[in-house]
């Protein structure tokens, strides 16, 4: 079977979560002849389909022409990825949400009377279903490639809805608020599973090629990892596997697992 085709599309952004893509330097290859790109015009290709089995979508809805594109985009996808703050939670640009858009367009254009825009910038998921949500401005290196292995694998990204609290606990860290006074934005702050995604990122050219070789289309979202991005906790010991048991060192690659 070939591997899956994918698109990666802007809306409403810097482009700093498509150079986030660009710059998974040591893995691009293993990832170019994992992922079958169509379409990315930030690296160039430029191929219009159909269908896309996997969408990666950076980018908030800030125009009318932006929300008929995505549906658009929705309908040529089988899963839709939203990648960065601006895609997941409308950016920077949503401070003109409590604000008078129209004085900021006066403010930056010389012809403001030339500028279309919405009041508001929103997330992708307001306009069109998401199967899942990577967060971060920009996102996380690491939780793209551990997401990238999960989809060819077939199993459930390791996105957690959980804050750097949890990560910083599990690794025995005392807490520095509790115990110094000292400010700390872990509690508001979006976890990643830090350590487990590196060992991810240790293994990732094998498993890679390893998901690769076994050609396995994403073509539906499992049912196990349905609503990850709104809250089911995380069960596999590592997400190397599916095995979801807790433990001590990992079957499959070997490294210790510290929960
Ligand atoms: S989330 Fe941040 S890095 Fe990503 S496109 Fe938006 S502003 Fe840029
Ligand atoms: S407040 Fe900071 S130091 Fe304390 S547990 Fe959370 S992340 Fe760790």
């Amino acid at each position: 079977m070939s591997p899956p085709t994918v698109a990666v599309w802007k809306f409403a952004s810097c482009d700093g979560c498509q150079l986030t893509i660009i710059d998974c330097e040591d893995e691009l290859l293993a990832i170019a002849a994992a992922l079958d790109i169509r379409m990315f015009l930030e690296a160039g290709p430029s191929e219009l389909l159909d269908h896309y089995d996997i969408s990666f979508v950076e980018g908030s809805v800030t125009t009318a022409h932006d929300a008929e594109r995505l549906r658009d985009v929705r309908a040529r996808s089988g899963l839709l990825v939203t990648i960065g703050a601006c895609a997941t939670s409308g950016g920077i640009q949503a401070l003109r949400n409590t604000a008078d858009v129209g004085a900021f367009t006066a403010a930056v254009y010389a012809r403001p009377d030339w500028i279309s825009t919405l009041a508001t910038s929103t997330p992708i998921a307001d306009h069109v279903k998401v199967d899942l949500e990577l967060r971060g401005c920009p996102i996380s290196k690491e939780v793209l490639l551990a997401t990238i292995t999960a989809l060819l694998a077939g199993r459930r990204p390791p996105v957690t809805s959980h804050s750097v609290c949890v990560e910083c606990k599990q690794a025995g860290n005392p807490c520095v608020l509790v115990a110094h006074g000292a400010p700390c934005l872990g509690p508001v702050t979006h976890g990643a599973f830090v350590g487990l995604l590196h060992q991810h990122h240790v293994a990732f050219q094998h498993r890679l090629l390893v998901a690769s070789a076994r050609r396995r289309r994403p073509m539906s979202m499992p049912s196990a990892w349905r609503g990850t991005h709104t809250g089911s906790a995380m069960t596999s010991c590592c997400a190397t596997c599916d095995c979801s048991t807790p433990l001590r060192r990992c079957s499959t690659t070997g490294h210790n697992v510290s929960h």
